[in-house]
């Protein structure tokens, strides 16, 4: 038997030289095919490549010369036509036996019994295919199919720089990636969109295949693989923070493939057959997609995207390419693809370009997610086996409104969805038109909308949207658009901005929250161990109060920041009335500081607290007293409440906000405090929601802190809605709860023409 990767080494060393000769792409080709049939020992070896639409035989050793540029066969036609279209290997030893065999006399085969042919893939497309015949009816060994398909993959290096694969062309051949698709998956931010496909971890591209000095491939991919596997271990140090969103069983596969010994010793076996380490790993993966394609179990196809998302990390580290799509730029109108993202991963990108964002994980409430909601751009979470149907580049259509996604759309889909888009912008621009109308009910009671917030950027929806003022800064946003903890002075300026900005309406600085799932790389406490639980670990007010200097500093920026103003200050996640104790404490330190300084001080300080920890429920009668007002965070109330952390994809959908225990919770929350002077606000993605509002007004919520984007659709609601009505109704079903409340509201809603979309 024939020493495959030797001989693979040596056919792939001419071909090197054939490469880098001057000849011109069509005698290259011919003796490429003398250079691999003799190699390969074989009496015939063949060369098809696609052109418009078909696959012709380019150059042959052994076929008549008669049928070169004569021979042509379509997508899926005879054998050459069936390896193209499936993308894969046949090894027969008797070719007429074969169903799709299809008789060509031209070639003159007649005498050749045996047949093996490899698909020549670029951009994971076929784009030819390289086939060798003997006259003696054998099946070719393993080893043999294996050097065919490194030689085929060092080929299609050679037509694609020798401009013989039309690009166009070369995208367009697997029917699940090639005609369009519809994706489905849950709406995380509303809204439509269309532009170009842009992987947040793009692809490498494969400049050489053959190598120059294997060993120095062997030792790049060692280092590679020596590098990926301190990632992974990082990372999974790094899950309590839950960097990239990555969860444990991600993780846990990530880390299988990572110290896979099969799978190095696959690459290796690849780079001793004379491919550069980029051309192994893709090599590998190669062989690995073909073998997947036959396997049809939806599990297994999840675990291929693991492996994919690793050969890629392992391709971006081996070639030093390790910059997300962000670094690079957006260079036209864009749809962000990636498994998930962090918030400040998102952040980087040009907002100008950056369009609507598909995740195959995501959840309402995970802070990614709040921050494309901050920024405009629609995002459906939840895709499926997006990364498998979604190719870089292409054309995307998002309708989060249905849930859904279109790839590579057809002209009739892109005028339906177009007419769609001209709709949504109508109603956009009838929601904008409400900007100066004062948010009222049908019976008139006032109701306050003001917007979430958290860059200097948002500031001009405040007036666009025509919200009654800032019920939540997220100020933490600031620290985490930044590479280093932003300077006391940063922030001052800032605040200062945004105070001016606001002008007469008021802003509620929410203080720094970071942890969970808003992860600053700066500012660790790897000497505490890692965290089990991070969302109810070391986050929010009980990072500022230990780390003092981080809240000393912030207190004074917003102190100074409110000279001559009001300043309303909110601690997020406060579980006893001490820990909102020790950090007014720190504000006051401050305040006694400037005075002692001279210095300009607000002319009104509001202290509150966020509601979001359920235990703090419980002693309002001891916190009612030291605030001016209360902000309940429904986004971690919801899930201390259900013990269902936000940022599991598992569990975005399982528990429902409209549910009695969350609204008889507020309910209880909004009684306690009554004739105390405490303003409560929902400052929780739920209240952005028409249905979720609806239900909030129901138990007497009279204020609300929402996405930009949803006041315009909320006050539209409110003019719908009779208090008196929806109080009572509420009073019913949460004195007896039915099965699905949110059934009931949206009957209750149907009924009286009020639309909850
Ligand atoms: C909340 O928890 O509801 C909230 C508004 O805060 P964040 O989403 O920033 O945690
Ligand atoms: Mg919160």
């Amino acid at each position: 038997m024939l020493d495959a990767i030797a001989s693979a080494r040596t056919i792939l060393t001419r071909l090197h030289e054939v490469m880098a000769s001057r000849s011109a792409a069509q005698a290259k080709l011919n003796t490429v095919v003398d250079v691999i049939g003799g190699g390969l020992d074989s009496e015939v070896c063949s060369i098809y490549l696609l052109r418009e639409g078909m696959l012709e035989l380019f150059a042959t050793k052994g076929l008549s010369q008669d049928a070169v540029h004569v021979t042509r066969m379509s997508i899926g036609e005879g054998l050459v036509g069936t390896i193209a279209g499936n993308v894969e290997t046949l090894n027969l030893a008797e070719a007429t036996a074969h169903p799709d065999f299809s008789y060509r006399p031209e070639t003159g085969e007649d005498k050749y019994h045996s047949f093996a042919g490899v698909p020549i893939v670029h951009r994971e497309r076929a784009v030819g295919v390289l086939c060798v015949q003997h006259a003696d009816p054998r099946r070719y060994a393993d080893v043999e199919i294996e050097a065919l398909q490194t030689v085929a993959m060092v080929l299609s290096e050679l037509i694609s720089s020798a401009g013989l694969v039309d690009e166009e062309e070369a995208w367009g051949l697997t029917a699940a990636q090639s005609g369009p698709a519809q994706m489905h998956g849950l709406a995380l931010v509303k809204g439509l969109a269309s532009g170009v496909a842009v992987f947040h971890q793009p692809r490498v591209t494969i400049e050489h295949t053959v190598a120059e000095d294997t060993e120095a491939e062997r030792q790049r991919v060692y280092l590679a693989f020596d590098r990926m596997r301190e990632q992974i271990d990082k990372m999974a140090a790094q899950a309590e923070f839950g960097g990239g969103g990555e969860h444990d069983e991600v993780l846990e596969t990530y880390k299988m493939f990572a110290y896979d010994e099969g799978w190095k010793r696959r690459i290796n076996d690849a780079i001793d057959s004379g491919l550069t380490a980029e051309a192994a790993i893709e090599r590998v993966q190669q062989h690995t997609r073909m073998r997947m394609r036959q396997i049809d179990d939806p599990l297994l196809a999840d675990r291929m995207h693991d492996l994919e998302d690793m050969a890629n990390r392992l391709m971006r580290t081996v070639s030093g390419q390790l910059g997300t799509a962000a670094s690079k730029g957006l260079r036209q109108d864009a749809i962000l693809i990636a498994r998930n993202l962090g918030p400040a991963e998102l952040l980087e990108y040009d907002k100008r370009r950056l369009k609507g964002v598909i995740l195959e994980e995501g959840s309402l409430t995970a802070h990614v997610v709040i921050v494309a909601r901050a920024m405009g751009v629609p995002v459906l979470g939840r895709v499926q086996g997006l990364r498998g149907v979604v190719r870089e580049g292409d054309e995307l259509l998002l309708d989060a409104d249905m849930a859904m996604a279109t790839v590579r759309p057809t002209p009739a889909l892109e005028e339906a969805f177009n007419a769609r888009f001209a709709r949504s912008r109508e109603k956009q621009a009838a929601w904008a038109a409400l900007r100066d109308v004062e948010p009222r009910t049908k019976d008139g009671v006032r109701v306050t909308v003001m917007m979430n917030a958290g860059l200097r950027d948002d500031m001009p929806m405040l007036g666009m949207t025509g919200a009654d003022g800032i019920g939540l800064f997220r100020t933490e946003f600031q620290f985490l658009v930044s590479a280093t903890l932003p300077a006391r002075e940063r922030q001052t300026r800032l605040y200062r901005d945004v105070l001016e900005s606001a002008g007469d309406k008021p802003v509620v600085f929410r203080t720094v929250d970071i942890g969970g799932d808003k992860a600053l790389p700066y500012l660790r406490h790897d000497e505490d161990g890692d965290e089990e639980n991070p969302a109810m670990g070391w986050r929010a007010l009980r990072v500022a109060l230990e780390r003092e200097g981080l809240l000393k500093a912030q207190a004074r920026a917003l102190l100074e920041a409110a000279g001559g103003r009001t300043l309303n200050v909110m601690f997020p996640m406060v579980s006893e009335p001490w820990e909102f104790d020790a950090a007014k404490a720190v504000f006051d330190a401050q305040l006694k500081w400037l005075k002692g300084q001279r210095k300009m001080l607000p002319q009104e300080i509001r202290y509150g607290a966020m509601l979001e920890v359920p235990a703090l429920a419980e002693m309002l009668d001891v916190l009612a007293p030291k605030i001016s007002f209360l902000s309940i965070g429904t986004n971690d109330l919801t899930q201390f409440l259900f013990a269902a952390d936000r940022a599991n994809p598992k569990l975005a959908e399982r528990y429902d906000w409209v549910s009695p225990s969350i609204l008889r919770f507020i309910a209880r929350v909004l009684k306690n405090v009554e004739g105390k002077g405490v303003d409560v606000a929902v400052c929780g993605e739920m209240g952005g929601r028409r249905l979720e509002a609806l239900a909030l007004i129901g138990v007497g919520v009279r204020r609300l802190s929402i996405t930009p984007a949803s006041v315009g659709p909320i006050k539209e609601l409110l003019t719908k809605v009779d208090t008196r009505e929806i109080t009572e109704a509420m009073q019913g079903w949460l004195a007896n709860p039915p099965a699905s409340m949110r059934a009931e509201l949206v009957a209750w809603a149907a009924q009286r023409g009020i639309d909850c979309d």
